[in-house]
């Protein structure tokens, strides 16, 4: 048994009547740990354990820190979660719940990190779980593509949300063991959060100053440079859209489908929402990511912070 779930496929008549395309709906927004992350996270942690972890040290005080959380609660193994000091008490308290040890360090990103990994090379037998950088996350993401090819025909193409990159990496790992290599993928990013809009137009992992966008699980400051590999031996489009759109897209798809997400996922479902899309891409598979990090109240105040 996989700490993941096999998810719906929905064929959305919303999203298909919006775009003028046959739109598919991956729902991975049902995952027990609210997003896809537990499909690699899950993959990397069962294959430590397997291999004698004692324990898993994550830092992240999103999704992947939370699937990481899932992921020890799970098999028993004791998590730590590194979090920057700008993570909510809500989120600390939300990982904290599933039994998992949340330690403060850092202002940024980058500095938990850096505290993760020495963390985690004090510890003997401790295993580091990274939020989109391993080839054993790749893998775990990939089953989502293998179940999506008995669910339905090849699509013409696939739209997904692109952060550090780990969800592109994965989803062309499946592609590739379901012989749907020529399919194209619509990787979209905010305004903010374009980490691999910018690594493609440079031809290398470029470095943002700085993260400005509401999708915050999107906001890594640089891509895996794996997630620039794949570009070359793939059909890949970039699309940067707004916060505005992420939010709307969010809005509509909570009234069209009930199911709220985060903008993280909501500027994909944007890309579908206003028709940006190839010209001969007639059946869409649409990654729905999830995420925790949204409530009504949370929704509500975006949606009057962005413009
Ligand atoms: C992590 C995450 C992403 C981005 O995934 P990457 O692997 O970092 O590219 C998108 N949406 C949600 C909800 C996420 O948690």
């Amino acid at each position: 048994m996989t700490l993941h779930r096999a998810t719906p496929l929905l064929e959305s008549i919303p999203l298909s009547g919006a775009s003028g395309r046959r739109v598919f709906l991956k729902m991975e927004n049902m995952q027990p740990s609210g997003s896809f992350k537990l499909r690699g996270v899950g993959h990397l942690c069962e294959t430590a354990a397997r291999e004698g972890a004692t324990r898993f040290i994550a830092p992240s005080g999103g999704n992947a820190g939370y699937a990481a959380a899932w992921s020890g609660r799970a098999l028993g193994i004791p998590t730590t979660v590194v979090v920057p000091k700008t993570t909510s008490e809500e989120a600390k308290n939300t990982i904290t719940a599933l039994g998992a040890e949340v330690v403060v360090e850092g202002s940024v990103w980058e500095e938990s990190n850096d505290f993760a990994l020495a963390l985690a090379s004090k510890h003997r037998g401790a295993r580091y779980v990274h939020a989109f950088d391993d080839p054993l996350l790749w893998e775990g993401h990939g089953t989502m593509i293998d179940e999506a090819a008995e669910q339905m025909d090849k699509p013409d193409a696939i739209v997904l949300s692109v952060g550090g990159g780990g969800l592109l990496c994965g989803v062309v790992v499946g592609m590739d063991r379901n012989g749907w290599e020529d399919v194209s993928v619509v990787a979209c990013e905010t305004e903010g959060a374009a980490s691999y809009a910018a690594a493609l137009s440079a031809g290398r992992v470029v470095r943002l100053p700085k993260i400005s966008s509401v999708a915050t699980s999107l906001g890594s400051l640089a891509v895996a440079p794996r997630a620039l590999e794949v570009e070359r031996t793939h059909r890949i489009v970039s699309h940067v859209g707004t916060d505005r759109s992420a939010v709307n897209a969010c809005k509509r798809f909570l009234d069209d489908h009930r199911v709220l997400v985060e903008p993280a996922c909501g500027i994909s479902l944007a890309q579908v929402y206003e028709g940006k899309l190839p010209e001969d891409a007639r059946t869409l598979l649409v990654v729905v990511c999830g995420g925790i990090g949204i409530s009504a109240k949370k929704l509500e105040d975006m949606d009057r912070a962005v413009f």
